[in-house]
């Protein structure tokens, strides 16, 4: 696949500034979104799991979502457990 690049960049500038990975050419549109594909998303394979479940992800901030969505109940329970203290006999 062959594609003129830096006209389709100019093209899209002429309306809004678009961020592109340097690595695959997606685009974003703030350079905060870039950035957390490059450093997490592009071709990287999803590295966060969650606890709970078989769910994999790339993003941090997904996975801590996906908790907060899919396991309120264990998160409490998890937390609960966390501030209990330790007793040891
Ligand atoms: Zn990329
Ligand atoms: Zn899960």
């Amino acid at each position: 696949m062959k594609f003129n690049f830096n006209r389709i960049v100019f093209f899209l500038g002429q309306s809004k500034r678009l961020f592109f990975c340097r690595t695959c050419s997606k685009c974003y549109k703030h350079s905060s979104s870039r950035s957390k594909h490059e450093r997490y998303e592009c071709q990287k394979e999803p590295q966060f799991q969650c606890v709970f479940c078989d769910y994999k992800t790339k993003l941090p901030f997904d996975l801590r979502k996906h908790e907060r969505n899919k396991h309120k109940e264990d998160l409490r329970i998890q937390e609960a457990k966390m501030l209990e203290p330790k007793i040891e006999y």
